[in-house]
């Protein structure tokens, strides 16, 4: 007996990913640090590692450390980079397995220092230059240094901050960089091994700094740019796709769906076998928003189930079921759909469930 093949998959297209990273490179002219927490947005974490790890990256940035033990555990060479203030119970796998953390206040540093004692933990110092989320202001620096230049435990290789509003905030994020560059160059001992990063894909694509060496890019990768006027430059990596599963002729008048929206007119409509079970976004529901069968857009009709979307093929000249359909992808912006469902594209696409079967080519 063979297996019937998923309703709905994700194609993974490990070329574009390879195409993105050089984009990535050769723009920043700077180190990546490839950024993979969320399951690398919804692209499958180990697999996305596997692929990333022949590229000689200093680090791939990660949530927490459950994905850092993914990589681990699979043998990934490349060293986890934990983004984020870690939890105390986190700590002493942190130090034993040699993943590095970022230091953001002083009892995580007093603990990793302990942690330390016998074998220096190599970390970097987070920075708070306007995120709010962790990390020395720019006030607490000189203690930080202080002590740290008493802490035999840790060896610091590297400091990094966080951009806010890379993509909405230019006034903001050149003041940002401004005051991340001048508290890097207060700290004294920087050799060329020192990372020193604080572009995310937006940073890295419209900004540029005296002192970074290293980026630290998570969507542009993944062929998305946060900035549209790059978007040309890159290659959507996931394409969502499901099939028709049958074709329906209903009469004008007729409801559609939960909540029966109303044809306006005689209709051609497909059932695709997907739905909010499957990630596609359930407040997508009412919008105009179409998926592509054989090129053409298709209006969705009517709300968004959990495993069903309906559309509207009447103008289709030549579709039958077992026909495929591309929800988004190269053809059809994931950043265009989330506007439409009033998210961001970050969010749909780590929201991509585990039902819906990834395949890598
Ligand atoms: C998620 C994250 C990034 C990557 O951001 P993108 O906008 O996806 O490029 C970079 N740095 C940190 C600290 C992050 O949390």
């Amino acid at each position: 007996m063979t297996e019937s093949p998923p309703r709905a998959w994700a194609e993974i297209d490990r070329s574009a990913l390879h195409h993105n990273l050089q984009l990535a490179r050769r723009h920043s002219g700077e180190e990546v640090m490839a950024v993979i927490k969320g399951g690398a947005y919804g692209h499958g974490l180990v697999e996305i590692a596997k692929e990333l790890d022949k590229q000689n990256l200093p680090f791939l940035g990660v949530a927490n450390t459950g994905e850092a033990r993914c990589l681990s555990k699979e043998g990934i060479k490349t060293r986890p980079y934990i983004l984020g203030a870690t939890l105390q119970s986190e700590r002493e796998e942190i130090a034993a397995c040699g993943w590095t953390p970022c230091l953001c206040s002083f009892e995580e540093m007093e603990h990793f220092n302990l942690l330390g004692k016998d074998s220096p933990i190599e970390a970097h110092l987070a920075l708070d230059t306007g995120m709010g989320r962790g990390g020395f202001l720019p006030h607490q620096l000189g203690e930080a240094l202080e002590k740290l230049s008493k802490a035999s435990g840790i060896k610091l290789t590297g400091v990094g901050s966080h951009l806010p509003v890379a993509d909405e905030d230019p006034v903001f994020t050149r003041k940002q960089f401004e005051l991340f560059d001048s508290m890097v160059e207060s700290i004294p001992g920087r050799n060329e091994k020192f990372h020193i990063h604080l572009s995310n894909s937006a940073g890295l694509l419209d900004y540029q700094s005296r002192t970074t060496n290293l980026a630290r890019p998570g969507l542009l990768l993944y062929g998305i740019s946060p900035l549209p006027k790059y978007q040309k430059a890159l290659k959507p990596v996931m394409a969502l796709k499901s099939r028709i599963s049958m074709i329906n002729h209903l009469p004008k008048g007729h409801g559609v769906s939960y909540g029966r929206t109303i044809l306006k007119r005689d209709t051609k409509a497909a059932i695709l076998g997907l739905g909010y079970g499957d990630g596609y976004p359930r407040s997508l529901s009412g919008k105009e928003v179409s998926v592509l069968i054989n090129n053409s857009p298709c209006p969705l009709l009517g709300r968004v189930t959990m495993d069903q979307i309906i559309v509207d093929v009447t103008e289709l000249e030549i579709c039958c079921p077992g026909d495929e359909a591309e929800l988004f992808g190269p053809n059809l912006l994931v950043s265009d759909l989330s506007k439409k469902a009033e998210t961001i594209p970050w969010e749909i696409l780590t929201q991509i469930t585990p039902r819906v079967t990834r395949f890598y080519r």
